[in-house]
């Protein structure tokens, strides 16, 4: 029953030249380019933690794609395969052929071929593992920032917390007791007239995240160090202040906020959705000073704002600063999963 599910999905993948064998074999085997690194990343979502348990299964499928490619955008890798393991309740062909056709519309815009994997009976979960390839030494790391770059993040952000904490707030029994660390932001402010219109323009980058894979590969030789936010941006900032062992000044006042977001929260609330929200799935770097112009020609060619934050300081944690240059804090700085 499960290989009927197995063909299912084996029948509708791309293939690649570099796949020597995919789908169908105890393992797969790849070719990797001669002179070039591979980079592995693997997340894994669970139903009711990593999204809402209403989330439709091509969104899932997705998502489930989108914040692996995020990891390796974030290295500056090219995707190129990836692996997938699915524990599924029960075996139901249809929820797989509407998950497939999220997972694989994402796969083929990035020419990611899915080469093999694991099927098995639980609660929903989906690990995938995506391998990507590098040049040698041109992968962006969390231990290059220096005192003195400048900061930067791609789109806008507090979209996919904005559209947690409406969730939140318009369906208890769906996530109910939040996370670990409590509510992920108390829903008290967001703007009537209504919930539902709010979460139309927020949903989509939730169950959608774009992973920002050109900008990633444009960043090689550029940034001197990247990550995505995936955990909140302060949270994320610190790893690399961590990495790198250097301080990160960021200021509130320039994060990247879209209009639904603006549209959807008053300011102080939208700008800690920005600041500690997560699951934006955004690049953040550092780059030198010297580099601004070449960071916009590539906002320019992707169509896509990179916004200046902030900079790398001497001293070690990330100080978020409001207009002013006071100290700002958010109630809570990244947030963790929510519960179902
Ligand atoms: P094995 O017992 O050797 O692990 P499986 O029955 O688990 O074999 O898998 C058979 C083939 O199907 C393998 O090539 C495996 O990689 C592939 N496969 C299984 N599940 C998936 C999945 N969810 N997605 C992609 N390929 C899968
Ligand atoms: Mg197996």
């Amino acid at each position: 029953m499960e290989f009927d599910l197995i063909d299912r999905i084996r029948a509708r993948v791309a293939s690649r030249p570099d796949v020597i064998l995919g789908i169908g074999d105890d393992a797969a085997i790849l070719q990797v380019p001669v002179g070039r690194h591979l980079v592995v990343a693997t997340d894994t979502l669970n139903a009711g933690v990593h999204f809402p348990l209403d989330t439709a299964p091509a969104d899932i499928g997705w998502k489930a794609l989108a914040v692996n490619l995020s990891d390796l955008a974030a290295m500056a890798a090219e995707p190129a395969w990836c692996t997938l393991s699915l524990s599924l309740p029960d075996s139901d062909a249809d929820w797989l052929d509407a998950f497939l056709d999220g997972f694989l519309d994402l796969a083929a815009r990035h020419h990611v071929a899915l080469v093999g994997g694991d099927t098995t009976r639980g609660p929903l979960s989906i690990g995938v593992t995506v391998h990507g390839l590098v040049e040698p030494g041109r992968a962006l790391r969390r231990d290059g920032a220096r005192a003195g770059d400048d900061v930067w993040v791609t789109g806008t952000l507090g979209d996919a917390a904005g559209a947690l904490a409406l969730l939140q707030r318009a369906s208890e029994p769906v996530l109910a007791s939040a996370c670990e660390a409590g509510p992920i932001l108390p829903a008290d402010d967001a703007v009537d007239p209504g919930i539902a219109e709010a979460l139309s323009g927020l949903r989509p980058r939730l169950d959608r995240p774009t992973p920002r894979v050109a900008i990633g590969l444009a960043l090689a030789g550029i940034a001197s160090s990247g990550i995505d936010v995936s955990d909140g941006l302060l949270a994320d900032i610190g790893h690399i202040c961590k990495g790198s062992r250097v301080a990160a000044e960021i200021e509130v006042d320039r994060l990247p906020c879209s209009p639904a977001l603006a549209a959807s929260f008053g300011d102080d609330r939208r700008r800690e959705l920005q600041a500690a929200g997560g699951d934006d799935y955004e690049l953040c770097f550092s780059a030198d000073p010297a580099m601004r112009e070449r960071i916009e020609a590539i906002a320019a060619e992707t169509a896509t704002s990179i916004t200046r934050i902030g900079r790398m300081v001497e001293g070690e944690g990330v100080r978020a600063i409001d207009r002013d240059g006071a100290p700002w804090q958010p109630r809570q700085s990244g947030y963790v999963h929510f519960a179902g």
